[in-house]
């Protein structure tokens, strides 16, 4: 489907363009409107989370940022450029498939389910896709993984197989191998709640640390409010596909002002 693009801006520049900008998207599954003339913008640098009742629509918006999805109208941008559309004189039109490729770059994701490559040591999943995608030296790959792997604590497990790890070390294996593309904007989708609450706490860690000592934006998802509110720059609380409600993570959770959010936070707190 096309859309009308006239109205939207080719690039975001300037000193305080976000790094992620959702501009009136509206994603539709036919009849059902699952975002619905969404805005939102992510600063540079910022973790922003998104919570709300199931089927509010927070999953799309990260698969809309993986480009898994196609929007109805409005546009996404990152890091300043349109995500699914480029210029032609002067004018947005449909990205081709060099834009989306060097778009998906950008991005970098967690999902609940790793996905790790089951034949590859947890060091070949950090390194083949720099190798083979960015064709970056496999020695110089293998110098980077190794470091992010020490960064989420699993460089002892380097050598072992998906299959010989907890579930716990393969999230953090995952979100090497996703750093290991050196994304600009990481996406979090729910990335604890398949595992046994006891290494929770390892994967909330290493995000914990990304927060603190990287200048990485990142987009979560979680059922985990504690979490969120203890990592958070701001917290959107998200309702029928749009957002009900954001702010910090203090005040939205601890004086959310709208009707909604306030039932939706003592349900789940
Ligand atoms: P959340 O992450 O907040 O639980 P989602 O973004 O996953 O919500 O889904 C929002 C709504 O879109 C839900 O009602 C869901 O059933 C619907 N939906 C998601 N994917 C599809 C699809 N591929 N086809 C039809 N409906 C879908």
């Amino acid at each position: 489907m096309t859309h009308d693009m006239s109205q939207y801006p080719l690039t975001l520049e300037g000193d305080d363009a976000p790094m992620v900008r959702f501009q009136n998207v509206t994603k539709k599954y036919g009849d059902l409107t699952v975002l619905d003339r969404l805005d939102l913008d992510v600063a540079a640098g910022e973790m922003v989370t998104i919570i709300g009742p199931s089927g509010s629509g927070k999953t799309t918006v990260l698969r809309m940022l993986m480009t898994l999805e196609t929007i109805d109208s409005g546009v996404i941008y990152v890091d300043g450029e349109p995500l699914t559309h480029m210029e032609k004189d002067g004018k947005l039109v449909r990205a081709n498939a060099a834009h989306m490729r060097r778009m998906r770059s950008k991005i970098g994701m967690c999902f609940q389910h790793f996905n790790l490559f089951p034949h590859m040591t947890a060091l070949g999943n950090c390194m083949e896709g720099p190798v083979q995608v960015l064709g970056i030296p496999k020695k110089e790959a293998e110098l980077r993984a190794l470091e992010l792997l020490d960064m989420v604590g699993m460089s002892e497990k380097r050598d072992q197989h998906p299959a010989r790890l907890s579930g716990g070390q393969q999230q953090r294996v995952a979100i090497a191998r996703a750093l290991a593309m050196r994304p600009k904007v990481m996406l979090f989708d729910e990335v604890t709640s398949a595992l046994d609450p006891e290494v929770i706490s390892e994967v909330t860690g290493v995000i914990r640390k990304l927060v603190d000592q990287h200048n990485l934006t990142m987009l979560m998802v979680t059922h985990q409010m504690g979490f969120a509110k203890e990592i958070s720059d701001r917290v959107c609380f998200f309702f029928d596909g749009s957002i009900e409600e954001q702010g910090s993570p203090e005040v939205l959770f601890d004086n959310p002002e709208r009707e909604r959010t306030q039932q939706f936070l003592s349900a789940v707190l």
